[in-house]
């Protein structure tokens, strides 16, 4: 538990970092990575297409203009920072939320995320075609 409780301390850490660099970071960030492939080959976006705008306008609190950039990373974003909640509870030694972290990382939880991502994609590229 107490290995645990550095971990979670560090990523409140990064966290909180991110937080206030992130958005200083974005401005050459979205420059420096290359287009994506498919989307440049086919002219159809995929499944991680806006995944960085989403991220970087998720954390500039412009969640409108993030969810539109990506819906699916919107989502996973949510669940991460309940996540990431969660565990700050946990470390502090509430069942419940041990329990909670527990389910969120189990394989059925990943299993459905992994089914979520498939069928985004597939109706992203459906709605495109
Ligand atoms: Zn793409």
């Amino acid at each position: 538990m107490k290995k645990l409780s550095y971990l979670v301390l560090a990523l409140d850490a990064l966290a909180l970092l991110a937080f206030f660099v992130l958005d200083d970071i974005a401005k050459y960030m979205i420059d420096f990575f290359p287009e994506c492939f498919f989307y440049s080959r086919y002219g159809v976006e995929c499944a991680t297409c806006g995944a960085t705008r989403c991220v970087f306008n998720f954390f500039s609190l412009d969640f409108a203009r993030a969810f539109g950039y990506n819906q699916f990373i919107f989502c996973l974003i949510v669940y991460a920072l309940i996540l990431f909640v969660l565990l700050n509870l946990a470390m502090l030694g509430l069942k419940f939320a041990q329990k909670a972290c527990g389910a969120m990382v189990s394989w059925q939880a990943v299993t459905v995320w992994g089914v979520l991502f498939i069928v985004f994609a597939a109706y992203r590229i459906a709605v495109q075609v």
